[in-house]
C-alpha cells in the first residue's frame, strides 16, 4: 500500500517514535514534582519548548503546548474573544476554514458574538481588501488559515498581517498554520501574527499534541480551569514524551523545508499534468506550479461517488482521501468546494491526494497509472470507450 493522505496525518519519523518510547519509559516524573525525577522532566519540557520556539523563530515563553491544533484554534479564538470582550464582540474569518475554526466561530455566534465569514474566490482565496472592508470598530480578532487542508489554497496571511499591524493594531491576528508549516515559508514575527496553531502529527510527529504561539503581550482567557501548568494558560499534567517528540518533528520539518518544498512541487507538477490528461477529472487545486501548497492535489470526478473512487484506488494499492479527514464521514457536499463556486455534484465528488517527502517520481508515475486504470474501469462500467 502506498500512502497518499499526508494532509490527514503523516507517518512519524523513526527518530520521533524512538525518542517518545525512551522518554516515556525513563523520564516519567511529573515536571511539577520537586524531586530529581520531576526536575529531569521539567528540563526536558523546557528544552522541547526551546526547540519548538527556535524552529518557529519565537520566544520559548510564547509557546503553549496543547492537545493538537483543534485545541490551539479553540484556545486562540475563544480565549481572545473572552479576554478582549471589552473591545467588542466581532470576529472575522473565512468560509473555508478547518472545522476547528469554523465551528468554533459558529459556537461563538450562538454565545452572542458576531462573525463575518469572508467568501473566497474560485481559487479558494480571500483578499487583503476583503479583510480591510470587513473590519469594524468592535472587531477583536481575524482568523485566516495559511494553507487549506482540502484544496491546498494558500491565503495571503503575511499581507493580511501587515494590514492589521499598520492600520488596526488593536485587532488580533490568528493563523492556523497546520498545513503550511515546513512546506511554505512564513516568518511569524515579521508577518504580524499574534496567534499561530500547529499540530505535531501533520509534521511526522505524534497525534494528540500541538502548540499555540501566543505573542508576548497577548493574554488569552484559559479554556480549562485547573493547575498552573503552561504558566496558567493550559492546565493539566504535561505530556513530556510527546512534547519532546513534537519538538524533534518540528525541528526536522523546519530544517528540511526548502528542499522538501522543491521536491514536493516537482512531484505535484507531474501529478497535476497527468491528471489534466484525464478529461473526466476536474482539478480543484491551482494549476500553476507556483500557486497552491506543494503537497495537496484535489480533483472532482463529477458523476462518480468519491468514496467509490477512493476504494477503487485502494484496490490498486493507493490510499487517498475524499476530503479533509475531519469531514470525510459527512454526507453533504464539501463546504470548501461549494464556497469556491463548484457545482454540488462536483463538490460531492472530490478526491484529495496529499504528498509526503518520502514519495518518489516512480510513486507518482505508478499513481497516475492507477488513476488511468480506475478511470478506464468507470468508462467501461458506463459503457463508454
Ligand atoms: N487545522 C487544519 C488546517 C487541519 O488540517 C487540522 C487537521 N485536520 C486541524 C486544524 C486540526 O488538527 P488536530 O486534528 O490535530 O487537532
Amino acid at each position: 500500500m502506498r500512502y497518499f493522505d499526508h494532509a490527514a496525518t503523516t507517518p512519524p519519523y523513526d527518530e520521533v517514535t524512538r525518542t517518545i518510547a525512551e522518554v516515556m519509559a525513563l523520564h516519567y516524573g511529573n515536571p511539577s514534582s520537586l524531586h530529581r525525577l520531576g526536575e529531569e522532566s521539567g528540563k526536558l519540557l523546557r528544552r522541547a519548548r526551546e526547540v519548538c520556539a527556535g524552529a518557529l523563530g519565537v520566544l520559548p515563553g510564547e509557546i503553549v503546548f496543547t492537545s493538537g491544533a483543534t485545541e490551539s484554534n479553540n484556545m486562540a479564538i475563544k480565549g481572545a474573544a473572552l479576554q478582549y470582550v471589552n473591545r467588542g464582540k466581532h470576529l472575522i474569518t473565512t468560509v473555508t476554514e478547518h472545522p476547528s475554526v469554523y465551528e468554533c466561530c459558529r459556537q461563538l455566534e450562538q454565545w452572542g458574538w458576531e462573525v463575518t465569514f469572508l467568501p473566497v474566490n474560485k481559487e479558494g482565496k480571500v483578499s487583503v481588501e476583503q479583510v480591510d472592508e470587513a473590519i469594524r470598530k468592535d472587531t477583536v480578532l481575524v482568523s485566516v488559515m495559511h494553507v487549506n487542508n482540502e484544496t491546498g489554497s494558500v491565503q495571503p496571511v503575511a499581507e493580511i498581517g501587515s494590514l492589521l499591524k499598520e492600520k488596526y493594531p488593536r485587532v488580533l491576528f490568528h493563523v492556523d498554520g497546520v498545513q503550511g508549516f515546513g512546506k511554505i515559508e512564513l516568518p511569524i514575527k515579521e508577518s504580524g501574527i499574534d496567534l499561530y496553531s500547529l499540530s505535531a502529527h501533520k509534521l511526522r510527529g505524534p497525534k494528540g499534541i500541538g502548540l499555540l504561539y501566543v505573542r508576548d503581550g497577548v493574554t488569552l482567557q484559559p479554556l480549562l480551569a485547573g493547575g498552573g501548568q503552561e504558566e496558567g494558560r493550559r492546565p493539566g499534567t504535561e505530556n513530556i514524551p510527546y512534547a519532546v517528540g513534537m519538538s524533534k518533528a518540528i525541528r526536522l520539518a523546519k530544517e528540511g523545508a526548502p528542499e522538501r518544498a522543491v521536491h514536493l512541487r516537482l512531484l505535484k507538477d507531474k501529478l497535476i499534468r497527468g491528471i489534466a490528461t484525464l478529461p473526466e477529472l476536474e482539478l480543484n487545486s491551482a494549476l500553476e506550479e507556483t500557486h497552491g501548497a506543494p503537497h495537496i492535489v484535489h480533483f472532482s470526478y463529477p458523476g462518480m461517488k468519491s468514496e467509490a473512487f477512493l476504494h477503487m484506488l485502494e484496490e490498486e494499492g493507493f490510499l487517498v482521501s475524499t476530503r479533509s479527514a475531519c469531514s470525510s464521514k459527512r454526507a453533504e457536499p464539501s463546504r470548501i468546494l461549494l464556497a469556491m463556486g463548484k457545482s454540488p455534484e462536483a463538490a460531492a465528488a472530490g478526491i484529495r491526494i496529499s504528498l509526503g517527502e518520502e514519495h518518489t517520481e516512480k510513486d507518482i508515475a505508478d499513481l497516475l497509472e492507477a488513476l488511468n486504470k480506475c478511470v478506464r474501469r468507470v468508462r467501461n462500467l458506463k459503457g463508454e470507450r
